[in-house]
């Protein structure tokens, strides 16, 4: 007998609807969820506005779920019926160049739930096999609230981004751009030892969003010199690492002059594929041996640092997961992380 449930559904560009669909099968090589809370992306709400090609509609959509298992195949182990859990989400082949030397998040076949596979934004949601042969299935401990072990999946992306600038204790780190990103970006840093943050966002209703998290310094630089302040903060060095977490060509091109010799700087954010090229002042980079790195998702040990971060309390998820609505509420979502009020918007269905 199949019983129906709650989802929301992608059927198309800004075509985005509350469903009642049947509730997903589990098959042997996998397990059910029921969904405790999934969280709304910035890829969800770009989904919304320009459709995604990638999206073979109709689809349930979400990949910043955790749930509890209510389904275990007969041939998975170490899995349990009532396991609490959360994914690294694009799921990966397990084959690969990529996948072979651990760096899963750059598989030559990603698959991501709420992508190729159906996602969390639903009452169930079916973990298919290749993520739990993969390693993508991460468990929660108790005492972890649904609405914070969802953000382990954005957090985990800010974990990759950490570890490839190899922020070490003591650094003086600078975040731009202060969206949700670029908090939990600096939130993540904090855990990872960093002794100052120096957060930099030209939206002053942004800036004023990230004073709860009690960061050394929230700069402006369309008001203030953010160089010189970094360089003052710095005697005179510079950051040891800077992390653009604001989509524009500008800042990216300004951050090779904000760190240090030997300084990272690390491109966290995407920019649009027709406006993509930037001008990088070469000496800047040559002379001060400055690495420039890219990052982009994460891995499942990425996400297993995420939950261990949210367990230990110190990271202000609270404060990240600033809305939660039930699942109904996927458009007010939206209206939410349109105008900038929402950080994390979290669907509890
Ligand atoms: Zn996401
Ligand atoms: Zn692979």
């Amino acid at each position: 007998m199949t019983t129906e449930m709650r989802a929301v559904v992608y059927h198309g560009k800004g075509d985005i609807r509350n469903d009642m669909i049947p509730a997903p099968e589990c098959g042997d090589d996998e397990v059910r969820a029921k969904v405790d809370a999934c969280a709304v992306c910035g890829t969800d709400l770009k989904t919304h506005g320009h459709g995604n090609p990638r999206i073979v509609p109709p689809k349930v959509m979400g990949h910043e779920f955790t749930g509890i298992l209510d389904i275990v195949g007969k041939n998975v182990s170490g899995l349990s019926v009532g396991d609490r859990v959360v994914m690294a989400t694009s799921v990966s082949c397990g084959e690969c160049y990529y996948c072979k030397r651990g760096w899963t998040n750059l598989c030559v076949d990603l698959a991501p739930m709420g992508f190729t596979f159906e996602g969390g934004m639903a009452e169930f949601v079916t973990i298919p096999a290749r993520a739990i042969a993969n390693g993508h299935v991460i468990k929660v401990p108790d005492g972890v609230k649904a609405e914070h072990a969802a953000l382990a999946e954005p957090l985990s992306c800010a974990v990759n981004s950490c570890e490839n600038c190899n922020i070490e204790e003591g650094d003086t780190v600078v975040v731009v751009g202060a969206g949700p990103m670029g908090i939990m970006n600096a939130c993540v840093a904090q855990q990872f030892g960093a002794a100052k943050i120096i957060l930099a966002e030209i939206n002053e209703a942004r800036l004023k969003q990230a004073e709860p998290f009690g960061f050394d310094l929230l700069v402006n630089p369309a008001e203030q010199d953010l160089e010189k302040i970094v360089k003052d903060e710095t005697d005179g060095l510079g950051a040891d690492i800077c992390i653009v977490a604001a989509p524009a060509a500008p800042p990216q091109e300004t951050a090779p002059a904000l760190v240090r010799k030997r300084g990272t700087v690390c491109l966290f954010a995407s920019l649009p594929a027709d406006r993509c090229d930037i001008t990088l002042n070469s000496r800047t980079v040559h002379y001060g041996e400055i690495r420039v790195v890219g990052t982009s998702d994460s891995t499942p040990k990425q996400v297993a640092k995420a939950v261990e971060f949210i367990a230990g309390g110190t990271l202000l998820a609270d404060k990240l997961a600033s809305h939660i609505l039930p699942l109904e509420g996927i458009h007010d979502a939206y209206e939410l992380m349109k105008s900038g009020e929402a950080l994390r918007v979290v669907l509890k269905p």
